[in-house]
């Protein structure tokens, strides 16, 4: 039986001396000196003013921490950060936290640190739901928050990335034991560099033995107002990399150099979101696509986000929650006044005794909190629906975060507003020379690109041999005119079942999608709209008199999937070279390999995003543009080797399928 995600808030007693944690008889801030501390142990001792004021243009600098708690000691590197910084080098911080305070009591804390005001409001926007996993919030253009929810070891263990400073925080030792161990110091030995510095208000005994065990190099200092001493040190163990993982093929492809040009193939939301992550870090981003934004797939008028969650939480659930999460974030950071999106919540509705059953399991099994998700009886349904519902329905899932997007606006918004350069043409060939790639379009025109991004689904394939199997699902979506007062009748949230219908926009309502894998061809059918009309009939029944059926556009598209419907982010094999770096594995996949995987260089994919994209790509853009700027992954580990391009090659070469010089099976 797996561990549900969902995770329980601090306990937290407020008090006029302070902010008090009982379940750990400590405090989260003092009411005096809270700051002062920080500066001292964990800034000062990690010399991090000189550090930060030194960093060159674009540079990442990471910070890691081991107890978040209040985020005091983050928010004062974050504020150090903008005063010291130059203007264009990022601040990467890396926190865990077990038990995370409501967002209630974080904006508490403005009366205690006044001159963290603005960190404090805009962290207690941002923050999350209290879910097991990693979670990325973008603090300012220049600083971005990893926050993973949950154990130390297992955040640690979850992080890819390295850190340049870590902060040893948390409740005592005494208290919390775990957070001090050997083996939490070897994972932070795991996540080192050469050069890289620690500093702690502890200088207990057994501390300081785990930290020599680990490859630290440590020095007692004196210790903040009344304590003695506490400890400062730096990484002189052998930073290991994925050499030392069980699954080293599973690389990420090499940062761009800062004036590097990068080429993104394709303007669908998979294209865009990356042209924009990069764009927004100063890269120099060219976006090449004949149809124009939202050509694709994602010109369609209005789509759901959408998050299938299955009853375990496996990495297919795990990374739509996690992209749920970011997506929102994302679009209300980039379009406050909802023009392009809609908060609106979304309902996945019972109309079985065997969905009824499966959603029980899930939300049992998971144990989300209500803010993310939580089962309705149908008469809620009907309401946070504000229409009717057909009385089949037996109840449903509610998912507070769930929303609606406009995909064609919304690619068009973001090349338009990112700055990158547009380029009106296909790609038709891309060759590597020494100098980085060639990438030839269809008007005979070329330019040559330190990295190239394939964005451009199920196309990718013919511009790159060595990805895994791509294949094609036709879908249609619908939009009826609305007769009279048919606004009314249209849901206020989304409505899924086997297909979603979204609240109407301009008169018309949407309704989607057809599914069909042996479909050929993209004319838009009357028998598909009919389909489309029939699940509107089935879940909505004062909708379906509302509508006018004979006024009705529609839109049919390829999606574009992969064979496990994950999509692939990230580098792309070299598929000679993995074949025969690990053809041992066909004949024993126990043998111990340690070469970390051949990637073509310069060269990465978003793709596969399925029935997903609106819900998948902003995240899935977030793990590219953090892999090219050479800062950790917004993600847990796992996640991102679920997602790897290289996933199918290595199966098949596991499984004895494929050999070098051979055509895979
Ligand atoms: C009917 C339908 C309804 C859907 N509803 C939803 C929904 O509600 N929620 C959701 O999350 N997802 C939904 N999806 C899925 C979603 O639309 C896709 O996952 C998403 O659009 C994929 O985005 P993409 O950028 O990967 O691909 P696409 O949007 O297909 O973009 C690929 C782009 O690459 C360009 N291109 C191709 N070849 C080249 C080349 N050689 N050079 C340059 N450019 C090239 C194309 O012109 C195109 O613009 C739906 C899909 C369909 C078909």
């Amino acid at each position: 039986m797996s561990m549900p995600l969902g995770l329980a808030y601090a306990r937290v007693v407020h008090r006029e001396d302070g902010m008090h944690a009982p379940d750990y008889d400590d405090v989260y801030c003092a009411r005096e000196g809270g700051l002062d501390e920080s500066r001292h142990v964990f800034l000062d001792g990690n010399d991090l003013s000189a550090r930060l004021a030194g960093l060159a243009a674009s540079q990442v600098f990471v910070v890691g921490e081991t107890g978040f708690g209040a985020g005091r000691n983050m928010l004062a590197t974050w504020a150090l950060f903008e005063t010291q910084a130059p203007p264009r080098a990022r601040l990467h911080l890396f926190s865990v936290e077990r038990h995370p305070l409501r967002a209630a009591d974080l904006r508490r804390l403005v009366a205690r640190w006044p001159t963290l005001t603005v960190q404090i409001e805009r962290l207690a926007s941002l923050w999350p739901a209290p879910v097991q996993g990693m979670h990325r919030l973008a603090l300012a253009p220049r600083v971005t928050l990893d926050l993973y929810l949950g154990e130390a070891e297992a955040g640690l263990a979850a992080f890819e990335g390295q850190v340049d400073a870590w902060f040893l925080d948390g409740f005592a030792p005494a208290r919390n034991p775990a957070m001090w161990s050997p083996a939490l110091c070897q994972a932070l030995a795991a996540r080192s560099r050469p050069g890289t510095t620690m500093a702690t208000y502890s200088a207990a005994r057994g501390l300081r033995d785990a930290l020599t065990a680990a490859g630290f190099v440590w020095t007692r200092r004196p210790g903040f107002a009344r304590k003695r001493h506490m400890l400062t040190g730096r990484f002189e163990g052998q930073a290991t990399g994925r050499a030392g993982d069980a699954r080293p093929w599973y690389s990420q492809p090499s940062a761009v150099p800062p004036h590097g040009r990068i080429a993104v193939i394709g303007a669908g939301i998979a294209g865009t979101t990356v042209a924009d992550a990069l764009a927004r870090r100063g890269r120099e981003v060219t976006i090449y696509d004949a149809a124009g934004p939202g050509g694709g797939a994602s010109g369609n008028r209005d789509a759901a986000l959408s998050p299938r969650l299955a009853v375990e939480p496996t990495v297919r659930t795990r990374f739509d929650l996690a992209a749920l999460a970011y997506a929102t974030r994302w679009l209300a950071d980039h379009d406050p006044e909802r023009t392009l999106w809609q908060d609106c919540g979304l309902l996945q509705l019972a109309r079985s005794r065997d969905e009824v059953d499966r959603q029980a399991r899930m939300l049992a099994g998971l144990g989300l909190p209500r803010s993310v998700v939580h089962g309705v009886d149908a008469a809620t349904a009907a309401k946070l629906a504000g229409t009717r519902l057909a009385s089949d329905v037996r109840g449903g899932l509610y998912f507070p975060g769930g929303a609606s997007v406009r995909p064609a606006a919304l690619c068009a918004w973001l090349v338009q507003r990112s700055g990158v350069t547009w380029r009106d043409h296909h790609v038709t060939a891309l060759s590597r020379h020494e100098a980085g790639w060639a990438v030839v379009d269809d008007a005979g025109g070329w330019a040559v690109f330190d990295h190239v991004v394939l964005a451009n689904a199920g196309a990718a394939a013919m511009l790159c041999p060595d990805l895994p199997p791509l294949g094609r699902v036709r879908g249609q979506a619908s939009h009826f005119a609305l007769a009279g007062a048919g606004n009314d009748a249209s849901p206020a949230c989304v409505v899924c079942d086997r297909g979603y219908v979204l609240p109407a926009r301009g008169g018309r309502q949407s309704v989607g999608a057809t599914y069909e894998p042996r479909a050929a061809d993209l004319v838009v059918h009357d028998a598909e709209h009919e389909a489309n009309r029939g699940l509107i009939g089935a879940l909505l029944p004062d909708l379906a008199a509302a509508i006018a059926v004979a006024d009705v556009r529609g839109r049919a598209s390829w999606r574009c999937t992969s064979h496990d419907r994950l999509p692939l982010v990230g580098g792309v094999p070299d598929r000679a070279r993995w074949c025969s770096d690990y053809a041992a594995l066909g004949h024993d996949a126990t043998q111990p390999v340690t070469t970390a995987g051949a990637l073509w260089p310069g060269l990465s994919v978003s793709l596969a995003h399925g029935s997903h994209g609106m819900l998948r790509a902003p995240l899935a853009a977030e793990m590219l543009a953090s892999a090219l700027t050479g800062a950790p992954q917004p993600v847990a580990g796992d996640l991102v080797e679920a997602l790897h391009p290289g996933r199918w090659l290595i199966r098949q070469i596991i499984r004895g399928r494929v050999a070098p010089d051979q055509d895979m099976a």
